[in-house]
């Protein structure tokens, strides 16, 4: 994205990584502590993100959980609405509506998932990184300990971070858990000999395991060497979409600030606060790049710097390139809408799934290779197969009654129980007498009853031979 007419000081950014030494060894990032008005918005909005994470699992309706998302046992437990397999095309549709979102988003807003609401960089940046800086100070402190021979203060130190580390690690994990199993499950889980409940033991170890991993240790790495949507970036943004980006024209020629000298440079003083406070150690006056999660903290950076030189704010800012380019502003461009048609339509096929999604679900179906049989008493019957789905929560006692004519309804089998969040089916046979078939095909309306009351009347047709009057 950076044009060709850009002043830059070297072209090493490209195949060259921030955090890799040139003998291809990791060089540890130590950035800067942020601090702006974009740093304190993102502690703000973190704060919220955090609250719903681990305070979710914990809300309770009727005493099951308002939100739990189990893919072990395909259930799904969404502002208190269960949804199961036999919701395949509302799941598989909220994931493309998901994925649509995102594609749209990015386009238009660029990356700022990644540096606003990822787990991820929520946790990196907003929970342990703080822990990082309250008990080794600020980065170049925290340079000068791990330079530092061992002492006791430093065994202190990497104690105390590493215990608090992981027993964070411990809860994320749980908290996972929670959302995947349920609070009562995981209480058993914590709670009862561990013979009991081996595997998710095991499972609650090896979250913590990698949690503790990826925050302690691996850190920038996840989002520069493993994470898919980073590496989408360069298919989804185009030059109107809003990057975290470095006004070149305004701030290039870049030089130091003299005292005293009329300046001629650009507004860029060549401080380099903005690479001081990137977690992902890149210089983004070269440009969008694969390694910015737009996290704002180098607009923080830059706006501070730009405060004590007393030149206007934004040398960094939420920017397309267009606009720092040609001084344009934002544009709807014809794959905006395209995008936003194609989501439109999703959320509406979505909201009428949603909104006509029954409690139970009855299917009623002839019975395969049987038109009608002949019975003793001068009677015909018809044989039926009913499919019943229950999204509810509660087991069922579910009873059929024969509506709109005289004739018996027979349930071939036991009573008809349909436990909670399951399918069931079940045949019954419908008897008329043969007088009652004046016509070959009779319209039958079958009352579908759940512990007495009834919730769904069932159309079906009855065949049989037309009887000639006598
Ligand atoms: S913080 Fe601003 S002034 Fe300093 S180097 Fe970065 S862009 Fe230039
Ligand atoms: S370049 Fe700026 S926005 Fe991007 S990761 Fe670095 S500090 Fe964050």
């Amino acid at each position: 994205m950076q044009s060709s007419n850009t002043l830059v000081e070297h072209d090493s950014f490209r195949d060259h990584l921030g955090i890799v030494t040139d003998g291809g060894k990791r060089k540890v990032v130590y950035p800067k502590k942020p601090a702006g008005k974009f740093y304190n918005a993102r502690t703000i909005f973190s704060l919220a993100l955090l609250a719903f994470l681990f305070g979710m699992p914990l809300i309770k309706v009727d005493g099951h959980p308002f939100m739990m998302l189990n893919i072990v046992d395909r259930k799904f437990i969404i502002f208190g609405q269960l949804f199961g397999t036999h919701d395949f095309f509302i799941l598989a549709l909220s994931f493309i509506t998901l994925i649509v979102s995102i594609i749209l988003f990015t386009a238009v807003f660029g990356r700022v998932f990644c540096g606003w609401a990822c787990p991820q960089t929520v946790f990196l940046e907003m929970v342990f990184r703080k822990i990082e800086f309250f008990i080794e100070g600020d980065y170049i402190r925290q340079k000068n300990l791990n330079a530092a021979p061992w002492s006791g203060s430093k065994i202190l130190k990497k104690l105390s971070k590493w215990t608090i580390f992981f027993l964070l690690s411990v809860l994320i994990a749980n908290t996972f858990l929670a959302w995947v199993i349920g609070t009562d499950q995981l209480y058993k889980i914590i709670t009862e000999p561990i013979a009991l409940h081996k595997g998710g033991f095991i499972a609650m170890m090896l979250f913590s395991g990698a949690f503790y991993f990826i925050f302690a240790w691996f850190r920038e790495y996840s989002c520069i060497y493993v994470c898919p949507y980073g590496r989408l970036q360069g298919v989804l943004l185009d030059k109107n979409s809003t990057v975290i980006a470095y006004d070149y024209v305004r701030g290039e020629p870049r030089g130091k600030i003299k005292r005293g000298e009329v300046r001629t440079e650009g507004d860029c003083i060549d401080c380099k606060e903005c690479m001081a406070v990137c977690p992902t150690a890149i210089d983004i006056r070269n440009g969008t790049q694969l390694e910015c999660v737009n996290c704002t903290a180098c607009i923080d950076a830059c706006d501070n710097i730009m405060e004590k030189i007393d030149k206007p704010k934004g040398l960094i800012r939420f920017a397309s390139e267009n606009n720092i380019k040609n001084r344009t502003k934002f544009k709807i461009t014809a794959r905006v809408i395209a995008y936003s048609s194609v989501l439109v339509i999703l959320l509406t096929v979505l909201t009428v799934l949603i909104s006509s999604r029954k409690p139970i679900d009855v299917t009623i179906l002839r019975a395969p290779g049987m038109i009608f049989q002949e019975q003793p008493d001068n009677k015909i019957s018809n044989l039926y197969t009913m499919k019943l789905t229950n999204k509810t929560f509660h087991d069922e006692l579910i009873t059929l009654r024969l509506e709109n004519t005289e004739g018996e309804l027979k349930v071939i089998g036991n009573d008809i129980k349909l436990p909670s969040g399951d399918v069931s089916e079940t045949k019954f046979l419908v008897l008329l007498a043969k007088d009652q078939m004046k016509q070959m095909n009779i319209p039958l309306e079958i009352g579908v009853y759940k512990n007495g009351s009834k919730f769904e009347t069932a159309r079906i047709n009855f065949l049989g031979p037309i009887q000639q009057k006598q």
